[in-house]
């Protein structure tokens, strides 16, 4: 029996995870294949279900459906519970487990970029869905002392300061209302800065105009494709430090794998397909949409 892992997003055209999994399991001589299920959020709790089926080891779970996978699993682990958000499902019997492996790509991301540099203390996060969830996170176990949440919708980002309330006694984590002169006034007096809004994926939409963007930040894009975004080409142009998001989920995909095969993830087989992807285009996948879509003929 051929094993399934899937990818449930929507959308789910635009990511390496498909082909970076795939290269894993072939390497390691494992019979499984990953597919993209492009699934609405109506869809949702029926392809969680189908997890259920013996021949699934589990799934990846993206944009927009993190926080809305929470309450369909068996059980979430420690730091999914306290985050709220589940970005991999594995089986454990016949339980579905729901785990957070942003955290640890995100850390890992965060080390890279700063470097040699001193751990910064302040950051500014942009977004308040599941990946900023899982960002913020980071950075209240991380030491930071002050972060401040902007999002388009006001009212997600203070649902998000008011969810991490207990874990963020010991600092100060706020949220603000997306405006210009608010952000500019936040930006000079931080040191990174990060961007977990899904603004980027067209290329040439970008989450802050590059005149607000001040020299010597810190500055990460969870967006990895395009590798550059007009974001971190702009952060990049006002001498800012910048990193996109290809680490960090290069890291998330090394630790679903071993949540679903148990084995050590082949970092260099992974990292080697993401290099090709980025040269040559994504594999061939096909996406398989779910059943509101073909209900409306899209
Ligand atoms: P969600 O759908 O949960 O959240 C999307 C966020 O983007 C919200 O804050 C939303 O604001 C904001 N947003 C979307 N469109 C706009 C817009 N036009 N203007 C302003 N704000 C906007 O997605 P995730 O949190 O799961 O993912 C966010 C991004 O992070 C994606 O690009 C994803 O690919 C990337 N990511 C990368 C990872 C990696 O390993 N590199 C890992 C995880 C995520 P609002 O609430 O106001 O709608």
């Amino acid at each position: 029996m051929t094993n399934r892992v899937v990818l449930i997003g929507h959308p789910v055209a635009h990511s390496f995870s498909g082909g970076m999994q795939q290269a894993a399991f072939d390497a390691l001589g494992i019979d499984a294949r990953y597919e993209l299920w492009d699934r609405r959020p109506l869809d949702l709790a029926d392809a969680i279900a189908e997890l259920r089926g013996e021949d699934f080891l589990g799934a990846n779970i993206t944009v927009p459906h993190k926080e809305h996978v929470v309450p369909l699993v068996d059980k979430l682990t420690e730091e999914a519970t306290a985050i709220g958000a589940v970005n991999v499902v594995a089986r454990d019997g016949g339980k579905l487990i729901g785990h957070n492996t942003d955290v640890a790509g995100f850390k890992s991301a965060l080390d890279k970029l700063v470097g040699r540099q001193k751990m910064p203390r302040h950051a500014v996060v942009l977004g308040a869905g599941g990946a900023a969830r899982a960002v913020v996170y980071a950075l209240i176990t991380g030491g930071f002392q002050r972060v401040v949440v902007f999002n388009r919708h006001l009212h997600r980002a203070e649902g998000l300061v008011r969810h991490f309330g207990r874990s963020a006694a010991h600092m100060e984590l706020r949220a603000m209302p997306w405006h210009e002169s608010v952000l500019e006034a936040e930006l000079v007096k931080t040191k990174l800065l990060v961007n977990a809004t899904s603004i980027g994926l067209a290329p040439t939409e970008t989450p802050i105009p590059a005149e607000l963007l001040p020299p010597d930040l810190l500055v990460m894009d969870l967006v990895y494709n395009p590798p550059q975004s007009q974001f971190l080409k702009d952060a990049a142009a006002a001498r800012d430090t910048v990193l996109n998001g290809e680490h960090m989920l290069l890291q998330q995909g090394a630790r679903s794998f071993e949540l679903w095969t148990g084995k050590a993830a082949p970092l260099d087989v992974m990292q080697a397909e993401l290099d090709r992807a980025r040269e040559h285009g994504l594999r061939e996948m096909p996406i398989e949409m779910g059943p509101a879509d073909r209900a409306s003929g899209s």
